[in-house]
């Protein structure tokens, strides 16, 4: 069922303007070298449009200028805190609130409180800064994301689904007590911005509440995922946006927040759970790592800016036109013949690499040169999530051989206009012709972490 097929706009008018700089082919050449032909590497400055990430890239609306005005900058106690909980508790149902610097401060926490040596953390596919935290704090990451996700192709609605069979398999193999918890993300950024059903997170709830193992929620991108519930989920159409994001946290037990992404701010996030130990154990750690309870790294200025955020971030013409932008740019290049992971994601268009570029070998990093590419076509910013960002394993020292190999577009919230998503388009459609004259990459430095942010390449 297409989503959005009329002309609509976005639902406000634009009151501010940021200019953006338009360069040459060779001055984006230079820039790109001395970047080491990383993306990440680039100066803002040489970039015409930047769909690097959808993180803390958002525009914040005048509600929320404003309310960083009412910032109450009390070392502890601050009036923000307590808005921002009220909000967290309103929207999404949680109990206690642990403000964070942004979502990995919460999922340091949170692995740090729950995960012993030697468990096991399943999971609908992981993310990168999330399988970390589980990893350094002695975890390790089980996928039991269902296999649809791992299919470029498929165009299964619900590619962030749990296969339930594949838990149950963790579960015998390793047994319940080694499962401190089940990571579900909505939506699920790795296959693509890709959104869990309401059945399977039920289904799921009842899986877990048999063996006793809590679900934590990635709910980075909460709200785009119960929009994709209402209009793909059988009897789900009539409710709102703000509802359905309701239940599905009253599925879960805990959660951890990157506000940078749903909740249209350009720093913060948190940690929530229902468990009055976690809380005071959190309550202890958040100390040590972010600073007290009620600030957590945030000044009160961004607290107050990010209660506004979450309320913004459920409403209906909100939500359709954020999605309905991104669907937009997916469907030009969908017409246009473009190898994307289907379906469209919530938050970014996925370029399949290793269709996009057949000829390059994953070893020769796809995904890193056809973003390279773009940028060097027009300057459009997109980032690899293929087989650098997925790393090594840490037992075996080898890279991880990810099935996805993709070039993420990221559409930031209410930052670009659809004349910006046809150029994007158009740029694509540029590199693609000339394909068949695009060569790989080879890496000549891997930092330790995460190494997709600071890895440097040279043309092969
Ligand atoms: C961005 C993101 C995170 C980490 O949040 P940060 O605010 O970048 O630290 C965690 N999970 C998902 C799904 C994300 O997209």
């Amino acid at each position: 069922m297409p989503i959005q097929r009329e002309p609509w706009a976005e639902p406000y008018k634009i009151k501010m303007v940021e200019p953006i700089t338009m360069t040459t082919p060779a001055q984006r050449e230079a820039a790109l070298k001395e970047a080491g032909y990383n993306t990440f590497l680039l100066h803002s400055d040489d970039v015409y449009i930047d769909l690097l990430t959808d993180s803390g890239t958002s525009a914040m609306s005048d509600r929320q200028w404003a309310g960083m005005m009412l910032g109450d900058e009390a070392y502890a106690g601050s009036r923000n805190f307590y808005h921002l909980e009220e909000a967290v508790q309103k929207y999404y149902g949680y109990k206690h609130l642990i403000p964070t610097h942004q979502g990995r401060g919460a999922e340091n926490l949170i692995s740090r409180i729950l995960i012993k040596p030697g468990d096991v953390v399943p999971g609908n596919m992981y993310f990168t800064t999330t399988r970390a935290h589980q990893e350094l704090a002695g975890g390790s990451f089980a996928d039991i994301i269902v296999d649809e996700a791992h299919d470029a192709k498929s165009t299964f609605p619900f590619k962030g689904n749990v296969d339930l069979k594949k838990l149950q398999a963790v579960i015998d193999q390793h047994g319940a007590k080694k499962i401190p918890y089940v990571s579900i993300a909505t939506t699920v950024n790795m296959a693509g911005g890709q959104p869990i059903s309401l059945q399977n997170l039920k289904d799921l709830r009842a899986l877990t509440n048999k063996h006793g193992i809590r679900i934590i929620h990635d709910m980075t991108r909460v709200a785009e995922n119960a929009y994709m519930i209402k209009h793909l989920e059988k009897g789900q159409e009539h409710r709102s946006v703000q509802d359905i994001v309701l239940e599905i946290c009253s599925l879960t037990d805990g959660a951890t927040m990157s506000a940078k992404k749903d909740a249209l701010v350009n720093i913060g996030g948190f940690l929530a759970t229902n468990e009055w130990d976690v809380f005071e154990e959190a309550r202890n750690q958040v100390v040590l790592y972010e600073g007290l309870h009620t600030y957590g790294g945030l000044a009160g200025r961004d607290m107050e800016a990010m209660a506004i955020g979450i309320g913004e971030s459920v409403g209906e013409d909100h939500i359709r036109a954020r999605v309905g932008q991104v669907l937009y740019l997916g469907n030009k290049l969908i017409e246009a013949g473009i190898p994307i992971v289907l379906p469209i994601g919530t938050h970014g268009v996925f370029l399949d690499a290793k269709a996009f570029l057949p000829h390059v070998p994953q070893t020769a990093y796809p995904a890193q040169t056809l973003a390279a590419e773009l940028y060097l076509d027009a300057g459009v910013r997109t980032m690899e999530r293929g087989v650098v960002s997925a790393g090594r394993n840490k037992e075996t020292g080898e890279d991880y051989m990810p099935e996805l190999e993709l070039v993420r577009l990221t559409v930031p919230r209410r930052v670009y206009t659809q004349a910006h998503m046809d150029v994007v388009a158009a740029s694509v459609l540029r590199v693609h012709e000339r394909r068949a004259s695009i060569t790989g990459l080879k890496m000549v430095y891997e930092p330790k972490y995460l190494r997709f942010f600071q890895a440097r390449f040279e043309k092969i």
